[in-house]
């Protein structure tokens, strides 16, 4: 670190950042966590992991190292640090309701009613106890409702539940116990208060949530990036609006869904992104399916541009947040929640493994190493979405944005290749790497192993990666 936190780094060209890469010998990082992330840290070649008062180049920090050490900090232009100083603007469920509100207002000033009337994926929602006469009155107007209260900086569906009455609050607020509990965690701790989705898309009876990668690398101007896998995460009980008061029913937290007592751990709860999106297509057709993908992709630029105002933009940071989605019955996207720090925790082999390539490729696109040009629009799995302003998938120059021939660069759930044709290709590639570097060493494709975070797993799934960036 140094002292020099000058502005203007986004004009540099990769050249120099390669150059100041290649002049220091090895990246160090600091990480305050023991999942995932520290284990890619440790495979990345040419990274070394340093003590907690040792200089840093990249900082994997969790929130309450940022809050109390990031003003204190002095950060060379090279540094690099996984949070942005108010990420909290999107990710507290209070503020992130009332930033979105806010733009919408905004939006339907200077742009007008189609615009605004975008930012409707949003359930309506109260911050309590400040706005308690406004949800009163929004309450009384549709008395037979559902609505959720959760805390508004807790996680993993702690302190939610559901309610009809209003006595159900007044009781709630006079509940020892749950005084009791924010005690520990706050002097007073506020809440909002949601409309419930009372018609979620049930796959075999069941509700679920879309837990979604965003990857933004800067604010100003924004950038973007969507990981094309995800998952969607199952509750273990058939859904029913009868009973308002089963947690396993209405929150599909892995956290909570791995407490049911007929909770199956080899069967977990969680699909595959790609799984979900065959699903849906197979169901109703591939239009509607378009249509769905492209309304969620409008939930993360809508919510990213109603804190691009209001977010500090600093050079050294980036962000990656876990997006909840809910879908409705409508195949209609709502945003439940944004997460700053999306749990990195495996819940399988097949979940590791999709952490450990969303971490690696989380860490090409930061480019430590300066290797990217900046022109990009795909680094691993990730997708440029947005380059201050939409970002189209051809390179032709002729669409434009509203034409109907825009497509745009996003590829949530998508398959990047079948297996089948990953396998021709590897096949291919493997021979033509051995023909034209005689020293390449071709390693066999992956075997899924039972929870394999060996070196030699990373390093296997590393050289396959690089044999798919290669290819396309
Ligand atoms: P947490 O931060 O504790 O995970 P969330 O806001 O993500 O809180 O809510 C937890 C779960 O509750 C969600 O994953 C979703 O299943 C359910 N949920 C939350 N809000 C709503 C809502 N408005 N309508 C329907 N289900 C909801």
């Amino acid at each position: 670190m140094s002292k020099n936190k000058t502005a203007g780094y986004r004009g540099h060209h990769s050249y120099q950042k390669r150059k100041e890469a290649e002049a220091r010998s090895f990246i160090r990082y600091r990480c305050g966590f023991t999942n995932t992330i520290q284990d890619v840290l440790r495979q990345r070649p040419g990274w070394v992991e340093v003590k907690e008062d040792e200089e840093w180049d990249f900082n994997w920090c969790d929130v309450g190292w940022l809050r109390e050490n990031f003003d204190h900090s002095y950060m060379e232009e090279h540094v690099r640090i996984c949070h942005f100083r108010n990420y909290y603007e999107l990710t507290r469920k209070n503020l992130m309701v009332k930033n979105l509100k806010r733009y919408r207002k905004t939006l339907e000033r200077e742009v007008g009613h189609v615009e605004a009337a975008k930012c409707d994926f949003f359930p309506c929602t109260f911050e309590l106890p400040s706005e308690y006469h406004l949800f009163v009155e929004e309450f009384k107007r549709n008395p037979k409702s559902t609505w959720i209260m959760k805390p508004v900086a807790r996680s993993q569906g702690k302190g939610i539940f559901l309610f009809r009455k209003l006595k159900d609050i007044m009781d709630w607020k006079k509940d020892g116990s749950r005084l009791e509990e924010q005690r520990d965690e706050a002097q007073v701790e506020s809440y909002v208060a949601q409309r419930y989705i009372e018609n979620p898309y049930l796959i075999g009876g069941r509700k679920f949530d879309l837990r979604v990668y965003v990857l933004v690398s800067s604010y100003l101007p924004l950038k973007a990036w969507l990981y094309r896998d995800g998952f969607a995460r199952f509750s273990n009980t058939r859904f029913s609006l009868s009973s308002i008061e089963d947690q396993y029913i209405h929150l599909t937290n892995v956290a909570v869904q791995k407490t049911a007592p007929d909770y199956d751990p080899e069967r977990g709860c969680k699909w595959p992104m790609q799984q979900l999106r065959r699903y849906l297509t197979a169901k109703h057709g591939a239009h509607a399916v378009e249509t769905l993908f492209r309304d969620i992709d409008n939930v993360f630029v809508h919510s990213l541009q109603s804190v691009q105002k209001v977010i500090i933009n600093d050079k050294h940071c980036f962000e990656l947040y876990g997006y909840d989605i809910l879908l409705d019955q409508d195949l209609k996207p709502w945003l439940i929640e944004v997460n700053a720090s999306p749990s990195l925790t495996p819940s399988s082999q097949q979940d590791y493994e999709m952490k450990c390539h969303l971490l690696e490729d989380t860490l090409h696109v930061v480019d430590m190493e300066g290797r990217l040009t900046g022109r990009e629009k795909q680094v691993g799995g990730f997708d440029l979405m947005w380059n201050d302003g939409p970002v189209s998938r051809e390179n032709s120059g002729l669409e434009t944005l509203g034409s109907s021939c825009f497509s745009p660069n996003t590829n949530l759930g998508k398959h990047w290749l079948t297996d089948i044709q990953w396998r021709r290709r590897f096949t291919v590639a493997s021979f033509w790497l051995t023909c034209l570097f005689p020293g390449f060493q071709v390693v066999s494709m992956t075997e899924k192993t039972s929870y394999d975070t060996s070196k030699s797993c990373l390093a296997r799934r590393a050289h396959d990666r690089l044999l798919l960036n290669v290819l396309n």
